[in-house]
C-alpha cells in the first residue's frame, strides 16, 4: 500500500480556467480531473474519464506534489483548486488536500458523494446521481451546496430524496443537462422555473463555463471529453 508521498493519481486533464457553477460560479479556478467513475450517467458529459468506448490512450500518475507544483505553476495563488472527475471521492485525496494547503490554496470537492471522504477541503459540491449509487448520509452532511442535474422533469424529486441529512444552509441549485439547454428545451426549463417557484429552497443554476466556453481557451484542457448528450444506450 503506498504511502501519501508515493500515493499517485490518475489525472485525466488539469487547466486553469473559471468555476462555472455553484455559489463560487464566476472564480477563477485550477482544475484537477481525475480519471475514473462508476456512476455510468446517461447524460455525462465528462465520459472519457470513464466510458470504455472513450478511454483515453494515456492517463498520467501524478504524486500529491507533482500536482501542487502544476497547480502552483499555472494558477496565481488566490485561484480556487477545485478536485472533480470523473469521481475524486473514490480515491484518498488526503495528500493531495494536504499538499495544496501548504500552498495555501483553497480546495473544492465535486462528487456524487459515493464513498467516503478522506482529505481536508474547504468546500463540497454534492452532485448526487440517484439513477446510480446514492451518496453517503455523512457526505451529504458534509455538503456546502448540491447541484442536480435535470435532464428529465422526475430528476428533480428523485435527487431531493437522497438528501436526508442536507445543512439547512446548504443550497440545492438546479443545473440543466447541457444537451436541454443547448437545445432548448422550453417545457423543461419552465417546469424548473416552477419548480423553484413551489420551493424556495431551490435556486436555478447554470453551467456558465459553457457559455464561456472558458475551458477551451486553455490549450492544456482536453477538447474530448466526450459528452454523452443524454443517451441511454451509451451511459448505463
Ligand atoms: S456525470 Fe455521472 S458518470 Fe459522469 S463523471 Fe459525473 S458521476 Fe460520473
Amino acid at each position: 500500500m503506498p504511502t501519501g508521498s508515493e500515493l499517485a493519481y490518475p489525472v485525466h486533464e488539469t487547466f486553469y480556467s473559471v468555476q462555472g457553477e455553484g455559489l463560487h460560479q464566476g472564480r477563477a479556478a485550477f482544475f484537477i480531473r481525475l480519471y475514473g467513475c462508476p456512476q455510468g450517467c446517461w447524460w455525462c458529459d465528462s465520459a472519457g474519464t470513464w466510458h470504455p468506448d472513450y478511454r483515453p490512450e494515456r492517463v498520467r500518475l501524478l504524486r500529491a506534489a507533482e500536482l501542487a507544483e502544476l497547480a502552483a505553476g499555472q494558477s496565481p495563488p488566490e485561484a480556487l483548486v477545485v478536485l472533480t472527475g470523473g469521481e475524486p471521492i473514490l480515491f484518498d485525496l488526503d495528500p493531495l488536500c494536504a499538499a495544496l494547503r501548504r500552498l495555501g490554496r483553497l480546495v473544492h470537492l465535486e462528487t456524487s458523494g459515493m464513498a467516503a471522504l478522506r482529505g481536508q477541503v474547504d468546500w463540497v459540491t454534492l452532485s448526487p446521481k440517484p439513477q446510480g449509487t446514492w451518496p453517503l448520509p455523512e457526505v451529504v452532511a458534509r455538503a456546502d451546496e448540491v447541484k442536480l442535474i435535470v435532464h428529465d422533469s422526475e430528476d428533480i424529486q428523485a435527487g431531493l430524496a437522497t438528501l436526508d441529512g442536507l445543512s439547512a444552509s446548504a443550497p440545492i441549485f438546479l443545473n440543466p443537462e447541457w444537451s436541454r439547454m443547448r437545445d432548448g428545451d422550453r417545457a423543461l426549463l419552465a417546469y424548473m422555473v416552477e419548480a423553484v417557484k413551489h420551493n424556495p429552497r431551490l435556486r436555478l443554476g447554470l453551467q456558465a463555463h459553457k457559455f464561456y466556453q472558458a475551458d477551451l481557451l486553455d490549450p492544456a484542457s482536453v477538447k474530448d471529453l466526450v459528452p454523452l448528450g443524454g443517451n441511454p444506450e451509451l451511459g448505463y
